[in-house]
């Protein structure tokens, strides 16, 4: 966090709570936040952060799109779903797409206009994404896209789905590409909102591509190399998800320190139960802890020096953690903790998706584990 980051925080925080908050139930009931919402966080500088200047943004780095996640979730939930379109789509246009693709989908992206989403997940495919169906069939201009996608976010409200395609069958991992998706091609279908049990602000779709004609130039990057580019990207994703779990941990302890110390009972406030001190005690040391874990792994990531299992570590233990405070924090507002009065019953239910996407925490242990069979390969033979 330097100056310019925290400068960021401080207007996004602003915007959030002005702008974000007041709207939570409104976006929960309709299932997405408005379109308006994302040109307004366009217009103050919230989106694609690390845009260079050439493509319409600050040109600042992926330290910026995450204090605005960062912020996100101190003051509001999950609905906007800024750390797909900033965190993950514009970074893929960023790191392989074409002067013509960057030129045509960046500077809106930027401004608000058009929302970004990406769809690796299938009905039948999703820890395994060499299990993939959807197809990429050569057309006479350009390629044919036909398959379901499915829990996609920002999916009903999305310009531009980056959609990842089977090009050589038979060739598992080395037969998927990515695709540039405008969404008011013909065949392109949203299925449905999908009704979730938290984040219910938040976009998640069931999409059809039906026969979609795309032109050549829709191909993201190399052909069949899709597979080891999501392997590239997804370490910035997972950093996104440790961000938001701290930043929810934070909430959650601000929140219950309040609510104790104005909640009574046997005569004094809750805080000055012992039980409550420890539990809070605990709860803003593994708050603390994870703070310092994440930021070390953003100062890697800036570096270039944060690799795979590191972030799944950071993926896995940080969503983990923000269960069992949230867990903890919502025990602590007794009875009222179940209810829709105050937000640490839905913060509970929306963090509980954070172990699953992003990649299952299971697979984040796979990851973690499979480095250190590389790191002791042959230790088993002495
Ligand atoms: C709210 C939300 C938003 C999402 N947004 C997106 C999005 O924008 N784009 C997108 O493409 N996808 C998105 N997803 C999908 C998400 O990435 C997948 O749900 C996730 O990868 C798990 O896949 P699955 O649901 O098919 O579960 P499965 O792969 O069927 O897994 C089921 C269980 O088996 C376990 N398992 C699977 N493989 C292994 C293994 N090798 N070892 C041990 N255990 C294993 C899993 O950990 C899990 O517990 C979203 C999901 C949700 C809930």
């Amino acid at each position: 966090m330097d100056p310019e980051c925290v400068e960021l925080a401080e207007v996004a925080e602003r915007f959030f709570r002005a702008e974000a908050a007041p709207s939570e139930r409104a976006w929960a009931a309709q299932g997405h936040v408005d379109r308006d919402f994302w040109k307004r966080a366009g217009a103050v500088g919230l989106l694609g952060c690390s845009v260079p200047e050439i493509y319409g943004g600050p040109g600042g780095t992926v330290a910026h799109d995450l204090a605005v996640v960062d912020a996100q979730l101190r003051v509001t939930d999950y609905a906007f779903g800024v750390a797909v379109h900033s965190g993950v789509v514009i970074h893929y246009l960023l790191a392989y797409g074409t002067e013509e693709q960057k030129r045509r989908w960046l500077p809106p992206m930027v401004s608000g206009e058009t929302i970004g989403a990406i769809a690796m997940t299938e009905p039948d495919a999703g820890s395994d994404l060499q299990a993939l169906r959807t197809q990429a069939v050569p057309a006479d201009h350009g390629w044919t896209l036909t398959g379901t996608k499915v829990f996609i976010t920002n999916g009903s409200m999305a310009d531009l789905v980056i959609v990842v395609a089977r090009t050589n069958p038979g060739k598992g991992s080395r037969g998927l590409s990515l695709f540039l998706v405008d969404t008011r091609t013909a065949g392109f279908t949203v299925d449905r909102v999908i009704e979730k049990i938290g984040q219910h602000g938040a976009d998640t779709s069931q999409l059809t591509l039906d026969g979609v004609q795309v032109p050549p130039e829709a191909l993201l990057g190399e052909l069949d190399r899709g597979f080891p580019m999501l392997m590239e990207q997804l370490p910035r994703e997972r950093l996104f998800g440790g961000v938001t779990a701290v930043a929810a941990m934070r909430r959650a302890v601000d929140l219950t320190v309040r609510y104790t110390h104005e909640r009574t009972a046997f005569g004094e406030a809750l805080f000055g139960l012992q039980n409550t001190r420890f539990e809070l005690a605990e709860c803003a040391t593994l708050t603390g802890v994870a703070t310092v874990f994440v930021d070390d792994a953003i100062d890697r990531y800036l570096r270039g020096d944060l690799d795979t299992a590191a972030a799944a570590m950071v993926k896995y233990w940080c969503s983990q953690t923000q269960g069992q405070v949230l867990d903890r924090c919502l025990q602590l507002f007794g009875g009222y903790g179940f209810t829709r009065e105050f937000p640490i019953g839905g913060m509970w239910v929306d963090a509980r998706a954070q172990r699953i996407y992003g990649g299952s925490n299971e697979v984040m242990k796979e990851l973690i584990a499979r480095s250190l069979a590389a790191d002791y390969a042959g230790i088993g033979a002495r």
